[in-house]
């Protein structure tokens, strides 16, 4: 579903991602841990292009987001590029809803606009997700009428109204009160539970355990560890995992 091949990124005055490889399996959980400042978020960045990578490849479904040709990195273009990226939905800490918009607006509008699909078209799948979220009565509301994690449901219901066939979420719950955290947790484990493909950068480590497939531990712009969370949690191998996890808890 998505094979990440040895991606390098340098910013001007750092040498952030030193060649990170993984591939997640359609219906996965994958969940990446590591320290601040580790290169997690610039690493789910280049997945989708919000970062462009400098080396190595990304491949979305058997298509190629950016590969190497001849030691430079090619892109996709055109309608290529749309289809690839259009099937990845993405959850940040901050939840960036459309502010001047209604709760059901903010999810008609990029199948509207991008998908160009009819508003009669979407509405039912958009008032369904929004019964799926459990805020199905706040479709009228403005985002500064919601509280954090109910702006954070609706974030995740924007982004499957475009119908991803892979989610990938930065710290969605870093954001918000630890009383909201649950809820927006909750969302999460019944979209792995309908076997929604997932990449997760998370400090939750208790749901890192119960949902994950498989964890990396990311230091310095590497992967330092990986494994199923039985393997991560329960025998971690590197010391920077142990001292990793030891503070965490
Ligand atoms: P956190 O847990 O705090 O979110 P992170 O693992 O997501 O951290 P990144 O945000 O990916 O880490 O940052 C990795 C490194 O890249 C940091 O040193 C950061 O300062 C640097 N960096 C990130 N974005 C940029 C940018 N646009 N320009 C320059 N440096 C950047
Ligand atoms: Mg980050």
């Amino acid at each position: 579903m998505l094979e990440v091949k040895n991606i390098h990124k340098k910013f001007a005055d750092a040498d952030v991602l030193h060649g990170i490889s993984f591939t997640v399996r359609r219906g996965e959980v994958l969940v990446i841990i590591g320290p601040s400042g580790s290169g997690k978020s610039t690493m789910l960045r280049c997945l989708n292009r919000l970062e462009e990578i400098d080396k190595g490849s990304v491949q979305v479904r058997g298509e190629y987001l950016a590969k190497e040709v001849d030691g430079s990195t090619v892109y996709a273009e055109g309608d290529e590029l749309r289809h690839i990226l259009g099937s990845m939905g993405m959850v940040f800490q901050q939840f960036n809803l459309f502010p001047h918009m209604t709760v059901l607006e903010n999810l008609l509008e990029a199948p509207m606009q991008v998908k160009k699909m009819k508003r009669e078209e979407i509405l039912p799948v958009a008032e369904e997700l929004l019964r799926k979220v459990g805020l199905y009565d706040k479709k009228d509301s403005y985002p500064a009428r919601l509280s954090g994690g109910q702006q954070q449901r609706v974030a995740i219901a924007r982004a499957l109204a475009m119908n991803p066939a892979i989610m990938l979420f930065d710290e969605p719950t870093s954001a918000l009160d630890p009383e909201l955290t649950g809820e927006v947790l909750k969302t999460m484990r019944e979209l792995a539970a309908e076997h929604m493909t997932m990449v997760v950068v998370t400090h939750e480590m208790a749901f890192a355990r119960e949902v994950a497939n498989r964890v990396i531990f990311m230091a310095d712009g590497n992967i330092v560890e990986q494994g199923t969370p039985e393997e991560l949690f329960g025998a971690p191998k590197e010391e920077r995992t142990k001292a990793f996890l030891n503070n965490m808890l």
